[in-house]
């Protein structure tokens, strides 16, 4: 069990710097999710990028953080924000935001409280440091310069979800660009990043050694898939995430199958309401308007039955980690016609990955099996190898770090390729503190 006790335990050193910049991981730097990144210089301006937690089982959390002023959060995921009640509780640390992520981040935090309560992990905060965090969580829009002390920095589009943003930094020394979780691939819901010229750069290395399937492909084994799984009456429940993936699916399936039934369960329902109070932030707002009023939305019990004979259930949880994904496996379960159409990775430890590895998931505290046929989509909106080179190339940085990303398998590769590419390659392990002195 992590309780934080303020002030005691950060792995963050405690003296100011004498020359150059400094970064430290307290956490993401070697891991993916849980992601944690404070930046200072020597004229002692500092920023913490992002607070999350990984919500594996057993969740992880980042180092402690020291008193900090100034947090950013890059987007609603909770692997970036989870934590953040407990910083701004603590510390009055404000935490600056896209004006779509300052409100996303309220529904999710209520949801990983809810499911801490249910499962039963240890989380640092409570509803009362919800309530202050919400209160230090300040807006801005793509582009809008904002001055901190020696510092001047603004958002960037990042693709991946909408209202993620990279930042970008500059200091009287250098121009520093973080990333985020970012694509530089259009995807339904939101256009991809650009590039931007700058010093140094921090890149995020989830793909950091895979190439994505080309996306039209994938996209239409997907729907010849589902389209098969009409044909012979039955049903897809499509387990998807609240937060993005929920939303691309259906606006895939609305754009291409406007025939088919589709019904959408979850707190993702909730989720695109808000994407549409701040259109700005997506691709096409009229399609997702367009997509949201064509699908079924389940509201009480009796929708919930009536869904059980839709073409197309999207549903969370994505990972069939409880939600209504679950409440809909077991009554589609045992009928052969019906099919599992994974949309995106399934953690260790999770129901979606006992499926992929055993056949079977637990429902409602049973070990189930489970005969369904089961497919797995690649529909990630983090960059590719390929991306991940493209994007280092037109920013041409001088320094490199790779983050939040596999260490073991996934960061050597992109590592090897961009130190022969000549660039100054850093690869942070989480508590150490790293120098980049000009
Ligand atoms: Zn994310």
């Amino acid at each position: 069990m992590v309780m934080y006790s303020p002030g005691r335990t950060t792995s963050y050193p405690s003296e100011p710097i004498e020359k150059g910049f400094r970064f430290h991981f307290l956490g993401g730097g070697d891991e993916v999710g849980n992601v944690g990144c404070i930046l200072e210089d020597e004229t002692g301006t500092k920023l913490l990028l992002d607070y999350g937690m990984a919500p594996t089982d057993p969740p992880r959390y980042p180092n402690e953080s020291p008193n900090i002023e100034n947090c950013i959060l890059t987007h609603s995921h909770i692997d970036h924000i989870g934590m953040a009640p407990w910083l701004s509780s603590n510390y009055g640390t404000l935490l600056h935001c896209t004006g779509l992520t300052k409100m996303i981040v309220e529904p999710m935090w209520h949801d990983c409280y809810k499911v801490s309560r249910i499962e039963g992990y240890p989380l640092a905060w409570d509803k009362r440091d919800l309530d202050e965090a919400l209160v230090n969580l300040r807006p801005h829009s793509f582009n809008e310069e904002i001055k901190l002390l020696d510092w001047k920095w603004r958002f960037l589009r990042a693709g991946h979800i909408p209202g993620a943003a990279m930042t970008y930094i500059e200091t009287p020394k250098k121009k520093i660009l973080f990333s985020g979780d970012f694509d530089t691939r259009d995807c339904e819901l939101v256009s991809g990043a650009k590039t931007v010229d700058c010093d140094i750069l921090f890149i995020e290395g989830t793909y950091a050694n895979r190439n994505h399937p080309k996306k039209e492909e994938e996209q239409q084994r997907f729907l010849d898939r589902v389209l098969e799984v009409v044909e012979r009456n039955g049903t897809c429940l499509v387990p998807a995430f609240a937060n993005g993936r929920t939303q691309d699916v259906l606006m895939l399936l609305h754009r291409t199958n406007p025939q088919l039934n589709v019904h959408i369960d979850g707190m993702g329902k909730r989720l695109v309401k808000m994407y549409l109070e701040h259109n700005e932030y997506l691709r096409d707002k009229d399609a997702l308007t367009a997509a949201l009023s064509w699908a079924k939305k389940v509201g009480s019990k009796s929708d919930k039955k009536k869904a059980l004979n839709a073409d197309v259930i999207i549903t969370t949880s994505g990972m069939l980690n409880g939600g209504p994904s679950i409440w809909y496996l077991n009554r589609l379960r045992n009928d052969l016609r019906n099919a599992i159409l994974l949309t995106g990775y399934q953690a260790e430890g999770t129901g979606g990955r006992m499926l992929l590895e055993k056949k079977q998931v637990p429902i409602f505290g049973n070990i189930s099996p489970i005969n369904l046929e089961v497919d797995q989509y690649s529909f990630s909106t983090h960059a590719g190898q390929k991306e991940l080179i493209e994007f280092v190339e037109g920013c041409n940085p001088k320094d490199v770090i790779i983050y939040h990303t596999n260490s073991a398998e996934a960061r050597p590769s992109l590592e090897k390729i961009l130190s022969e590419k000549g660039f100054t390659v850093h690869c942070p392990k989480n508590g150490e503190t790293y120098h980049i002195i000009d």
